[in-house]
């Protein structure tokens, strides 16, 4: 299976990336035959994928990595690079490939000091004597000094490195950065794409995978996860029970109560899972014994680390809030389609009754409104309004 067919609902980006790595393989070519440098203005040193949550940014950069690393241009696909076999292809998706580095953070911000370090390893020469690519799924993390630092590296790219990086819209990226990388928009793939790959890459029944494309509207990961996680499940139907919740303040109060919990539950989840493991492992790298005394000097980077895990949990527990938020307004959107009579499939089919009750019982005016609340709270969390504050106050503006 070639790298592209990764890329769902994504035909143009496909053909210009598959464009591009074959440049770039004639360029490795004809370096390494001596002859002349051919034509090759479909490859460039830094290119920005953006595109809303779920169009696959970080899957097409991938792709495009492992596709810069391919021993073998299939025929088949019209000598274009991406075979999804060769060793190049291969170990760059499983992430051992020497040479491809992929940056994905849990942290809400990329700092100066990871930038620099990356920086540092632009600069090599690729072991493998293809291309160093660098893959940085999180772009719009980064801090407005970590972009500096970046910029200088993109300005001046070494002959053989190829920046990637990814972010939700242009907006997200510093204008001087994005001034200097080739652009690629991404688009929401289609519900029937989405639901297509679940069936013919992850082996998901037809009928559960139509059901999560549509429930997660288009967004790949999401609806994976909920064709196959029972907790992803039984979250999403929590959360669509609390529009039918909020009739009184006792209730809407116990709501946000709710949702909060849950979203702690799973950042400790994830840290149960991670930060046990990844301490031990430091204290072991230091030198420290089995529940015995640290080495002199080693307490900076305990406390390093500690901190690390402690801003990773409040990423957690942010991307969890933001999830049911999600499934909140697709409700709501629900209730409007219904309101409007427009004719377009409901997303939460599952949840049919409530809608139409709620669609019944109030107007698209006070739906609207009710939207608006949720992306309130969503506005609210970016600013960094303690949760359960941003949370109470959107419950109590949906109720009636
Ligand atoms: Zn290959």
């Amino acid at each position: 299976m070639a790298v592209w067919d990764d890329l769902v609902g994504q035909e143009r980006v496909a053909e210009q990336l598959g464009a591009a790595a074959r440049d770039a393989d004639a360029l490795v070519t004809a370096h390494a035959a001596g002859g002349p440098e051919p034509d090759a203005s479909s490859m460039t040193h830094a290119w920005l994928f953006t595109g809303p949550p779920g169009s696959g940014r970080a899957t097409a950069a991938r792709a495009f990595a492992a596709a810069l690393q391919c021993l073998s241009p299939d025929r088949a696909l019209g000598g274009v690079p991406g075979c999804g076999f060769c060793d190049g292809c291969h170990t760059s998706l499983v992430g051992t490939h020497a040479d491809v580095e992929v940056i994905r953070t849990d942290l809400l911000s990329i700092g100066v000091k990871e930038t620099r370090e990356l920086v540092r390893r632009a600069q090599l020469s690729p072991a493998g004597g293809r291309w160093q690519v660098i893959v940085m799924e999180d772009a719009d993390r980064l801090t407005e000094g970590a972009g500096n630092v970046l910029l200088k590296a993109v300005e001046e790219p070494a002959p053989r490195t190829v920046w990637l990086l990814c972010a939700p819209s242009l907006e997200d990226v510093l204008p001087t950065i994005r001034s200097r990388c080739r652009h690629l928009t991404l688009r929401t793939p289609p519900v029937e794409a989405v639901a297509d790959v679940l069936v013919r890459r992850d082996g998901i029944d037809p009928q559960v995978a139509a059901a999560a494309a549509r429930a997660t509207q288009g967004h790949i990961d999401r609806a994976r996860r909920l064709a196959t996680d029972e907790r992803a499940r039984a979250r999403r139907a929590v959360v669509l029970k609390l529009p039918l919740r909020v009739d009184d303040v006792g209730g809407c109060l116990k709501a946000a109560q709710e949702l909060i919990d849950a979203a702690g539950e799973d950042a400790k989840q994830v840290a149960d899972e991670v930060d046990v493991k990844e301490t031990e492992d430091m204290r072991a790298a230091l030198g420290g014994g089995q529940g015995g005394r640290m080495p002199r000097g080693t307490a900076g980077v305990m406390k390093d680390l500690e901190e690390r895990q402690k801003r990773r949990k409040t990423r957690t527990q942010r991307d969890s809030l933001d999830l049911a938020l999600t499934d909140l307004t697709g409700f709501y959107r629900d209730v409007l389609t219904l309101q409007l009579r427009a004719r377009t499939a409901l997303a939460n089919e599952d949840v049919r009754d409530a809608v139409e009750r709620i669609a019944r019982d109030t107007t698209p005016e006070r739906t609207l409104r009710r939207i608006e609340a949720v992306l309130a709270c969503r506005e609210a969390l970016d600013r960094n309004v303690a949760p359960l504050l941003a949370v109470e106050a959107m419950t109590m503006a949906l109720r009636d």
